[in-house]
């Protein structure tokens, strides 16, 4: 993405978004729109990214499980509608959705329930320091917060002032 808004109240954003020729075709192709896979150049995609509700599950063998609740949906189809009218307004015809998909999973080792505020679990010296100790549904691309945790985390380990 390059430049996004976000629709607080609505509770989803929404951004360009500029595929390379694969992902492009893979998600046209996903909803059997074979046709616009070669009309990648002439075609205006918006993301709709909604801020779901925490829930889903970690499988045995590490994968994640999540189904989207009612109102998780109507926030993506809310923001379609949205993105459908300012794709008119720019004189785009023949628009679709494509299928949905989950990008920042988190949540798993929640600050406040198995790790403390500094990152640290039960056992001494033991810490978590990614997506999952983010304990609320965010709905934000967790990147820069994800590099602020581990700056802070380094401070505390080094024992400098946070
Ligand atoms: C398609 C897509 C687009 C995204 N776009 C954005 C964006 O624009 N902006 C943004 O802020 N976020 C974006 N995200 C989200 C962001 O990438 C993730 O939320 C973030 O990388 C999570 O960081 P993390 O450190 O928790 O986990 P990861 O970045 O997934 O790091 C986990 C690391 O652990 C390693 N690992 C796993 N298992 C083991 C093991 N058993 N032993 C050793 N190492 C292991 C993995 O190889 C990996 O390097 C996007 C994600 C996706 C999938």
């Amino acid at each position: 993405m390059t430049a996004g808004v976000h629709i607080e109240d609505e509770g989803y954003m929404m951004t360009d978004m500029a595929h390379p020729f694969a992902t492009a075709a893979m998600f046209a192709a996903g909803v059997f729109k074979f046709q616009k896979i070669f009309s990648r150049q002439k075609t205006l995609q918006i993301m709709v990214k909604a801020k779901d509700e925490l829930g889903g599950q970690l499988t045995d063998t590490g994968g994640v499980r999540k189904i989207l609740n009612k109102k998780d949906k109507l926030k993506l189809s809310r923001g379609y509608e949205r993105a459908k009218e300012i794709l008119k307004n720019a004189g785009a015809k023949d628009i679709f959705k494509t299928q949905y998909l989950a990008a920042h999973p988190g949540g798993t080792v929640k600050i406040g329930e198995l790790v403390d505020s500094n990152l640290m679990t039960a056992y001494d010296n033991l810490f978590v320091c990614d997506c999952s100790v983010i304990p609320e549904a965010w709905g934000q691309p967790p990147t820069t917060t994800i590099i602020g945790l581990g700056k802070r985390l380094a401070k505390h380990l080094l024992g400098e002032k946070k």
